[in-house]
């Protein structure tokens, strides 16, 4: 049983557009997975499904083996985790504190829980500073990390991030790829992310997906993938 799979995943948007045909990936638990592809390929469509968001037109989604059903995407959602592509989509909280918080306060946790796991995320993201001001007056990197540290807060099992090093400077990169580093091994997290910046992707991922078109058109370790025949 794999922790997250999809099996023949086809995805219509309205319009007739194919997002996805015949997918099938897998992610195991304490695992870093690369998707990678050119703009259009299908990325954001297909982690969309990983948590319920988009339904499929055909094929199915299992999380711990299960399908994804209208009964239990509420406890999917606790346990896969989106950080979208763009981090206005999901911060809108008077301050960062209160953003990152909004998650577990929505879980129903008690205010200690709530306080404890915010300080956490907040460190994770090296945010701290950040706690007192207004999410919208940051900048694109800064937004990026409170996402992040929101979703991280509600402690999911799988974290999944949408283009997360875009629009960081090389020292936001560097400190995205070490916090993605430390997810498997101190928290048993697995990270699901797709990135532009093919360069980083042997620094941070066991195994990568390429995508075109809809389609897996590659997938194997790095040395695999990026091997010349
Ligand atoms: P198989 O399906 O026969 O294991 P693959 O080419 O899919 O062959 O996998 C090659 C190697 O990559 C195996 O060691 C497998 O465990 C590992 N692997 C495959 N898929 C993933 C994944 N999603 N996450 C982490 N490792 C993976
Ligand atoms: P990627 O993340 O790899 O850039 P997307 O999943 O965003 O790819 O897009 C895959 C395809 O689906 C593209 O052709 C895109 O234009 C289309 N698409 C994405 N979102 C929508 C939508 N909401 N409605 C219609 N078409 C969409």
């Amino acid at each position: 049983m794999h922790l997250l799979e999809t099996r023949d995943l086809t995805h219509t948007y309205r319009g007739d557009v194919r997002a996805l045909e015949g997918v099938n990936v897998t992610a195991e638990q304490k695992s870093r997975i690369a998707v990678i592809g050119p703009n259009g390929a299908g990325k954001s469509t297909l982690f969309k499904h990983f948590n319920g968001i988009l339904k499929p037109t055909s094929g199915e989604v299992l999380v711990r083996g299960e399908p994804i059903t209208k009964e239990n995407v509420r406890e999917v959602r606790k346990f896969v985790g989106i950080v979208f592509q763009n981090p206005d989509d999901q911060i809108f909280s008077p301050t960062v504190e209160q953003d990152v918080a909004f998650g577990p306060i929505n879980l129903g946790l008690d205010d200690e829980t709530v306080a404890h796991r915010v300080e956490e995320a907040l460190h994770l993201l090296g945010i701290e500073d950040l706690r007192e001001r207004v999410p919208h007056h940051l900048s694109g990197g800064e937004k990026k990390r409170v996402a992040i540290a929101g979703i991280l807060a509600m402690e999911p099992q799988v974290l999944v991030l949408d283009e997360p090093t875009a629009g960081l400077d090389p020292r936001g990169v560097a400190d995205l790829v070490a916090f993605v580093n430390r997810l498997p091994g101190e928290y048993g997290m697995t990270v699901v992310f797709s990135t532009h910046h093919l360069d980083l992707v042997a620094e941070m991922a066991d195994h990568v997906y390429v995508m075109d078109k809809g389609s897996v058109v590659g997938s194997g370790t790095v040395g695999e993938v990026f091997a010349r025949p």
